[in-house]
């Protein structure tokens, strides 16, 4: 049977999840419009290129170069430092995203997916309006882009996905590698380095469609197996299947936040413990898992980290019984000094399933706290992780500054980790 393969790619991936992340932190100019890249340490002439934006592309810069070569062909160039936390959680809510619409993924790489969906048309209409739905999901939940490749197998979607970017989807079905795969450069061919492409140059091969009506054995006798693989790519040919990638079990979540000031009153900090217990609840719940411990830590003016961990008295994923406990635990260690940044864990977590309750619990009562989060996911899912809050978040005053902080999808950003 005919398969459908997609291969999504995240656009210049580390400079744009920095400047996804600068925007919201309230930086008014996005990396991706001006020249700029991603890199080490200027300062000490240390430091290449990791990723650039297209406007530094037209300057000549290119990845991998050290950063003061790159500088020295645009002098307005800006440098931001390399955030490797951000991109791994930027890559979490990438693959989050996949995982919720398609059962069978596999991460390739930090900005890529292939996703096999063979057979899903009756949900998700053909692939190209699939490949469509998804692109523009991503970017507007997340605020970047991807280019998705769709063919039937994984190395012609991955082909595709170059034919086009950013911000597109591009096919290479078989019907189509005659027209669309056959003029590329032979360089361009996976799997093809640089020198087994001067070695196809010199045999006269230099578009893959030369590579494709080339004798196999040919290929088979200069190149070995390599030979014979690369000819079975050029002419659209992988039986290579889409591995589930298995996610990791997680044994505990924490979610944090910088303050956009000090603080020292309780009725401004409390307010910040409700909505970071609102947004870790629900994830606790998209994860299937009861806890059985919380954790409340924070980081005073003098950077000194106070933490205090709690085992619960049953595991609960209720998000009005995880924010009694965080609140009144950190009643318990809080001495009134200024707070610079406040986290919350949750921990032992275990399958919902196997939670027993207690005798002490009101059957009728527990039902409705269910229901109460069931419908507020609903609502979460749908429009986004702060779209609904409890009224113990929204009584601070620095709410609306706070508000500014904080991302979508119930991941209130880690500004200082702790
Ligand atoms: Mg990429």
């Amino acid at each position: 049977m005919a398969r459908t393969v997609f291969h999504v790619d995240v656009n210049s991936a580390f400079l744009s999840w920095s400047a996804v992340q600068m925007l919201r932190n309230g930086y008014d100019t996005d990396l991706r419009l001006i020249p700029s890249a991603i890199g080490g340490d200027e300062e000490k002439r240390k430091g290449i290129v990791l990723a650039k934006s297209i406007p530094a592309k037209k300057y000549g810069v290119i990845t991998g170069e050290p950063l003061w070569q790159a500088r020295k062909k645009c002098p307005e160039l800006v440098i931001v430092p390399a955030n490797y936390g951000l991109y791994s959680r930027m890559s979490s809510l990438f693959t989050e995203i996949i995982d919720h619409e398609f059962p069978v993924w596999q991460k390739y790489s930090v900005d890529e997916c292939f996703i096999d969906c063979t057979g899903m048309e009756g949900i998700r209409g053909d692939p190209i309006q699939s490949a469509e739905a998804l692109r523009s999901e991503i970017k507007e939940r997340l605020g970047f882009t991807v280019s998705i490749g769709v063919s039937s197998c994984k190395v012609l979607a991955k082909m595709a996905g170059e034919l086009k970017k950013p911000d597109a989807v591009s096919s290479i079905f078989p019907y189509e590698v005659e027209k669309k795969l056959w003029p590329l450069p032979v360089d361009e061919l996976f799997m093809v380095g640089r020198s087994t492409a001067r070695a196809l140059n010199l045999m006269g091969i230099s578009q893959i469609g030369d590579l494709a009506k080339t004798d196999p054995e040919i290929m088979k006798k200069r190149f070995g197996k390599h030979g014979l693989s690369i000819w079975l790519y050029a002419n659209g040919i992988d039986q290579e299947p889409v591995v589930s990638t298995m996610r990791e079990e997680p044994k505990s979540c924490s979610q944090s936040v910088t303050l956009p000031h000090d603080m020292s009153c309780e009725k401004d900090i409390i307010p910040v413990i409700s909505r970071l217990c609102a947004a870790l609840a629900y994830r606790l719940r998209r994860l299937g898992k009861c806890c059985c411990e919380v954790t409340v830590f924070f980081k005073d003016d003098k950077f000194v980290t106070v933490s205090r961990q709690q085992r619960l008295f049953r595991p609960t994923d209720i998000s009005g019984e995880l924010f009694e406990k965080t609140r009144s635990l950190f009643r318990l260690i809080y001495d009134g000094r200024p707070i610079r940044a406040l986290g919350i864990g949750f921990s032992a977590l275990t399958p919902k399933e196997g939670c027993a309750f207690t005798l002490f619990d009101d059957p009728a009562n527990l039902g409705r706290k269910f229901a109460i989060d069931a419908a507020a996911d609903s609502v979460r899912s749908r429009f986004g992780g702060e779209s609904l809050l409890p009224a113990s978040a929204l009584i601070s005053p620095t709410f609306e500054h706070l508000k500014r902080f904080e991302p979508n999808e119930g991941h209130i950003r880690t500004v200082c980790p702790f």
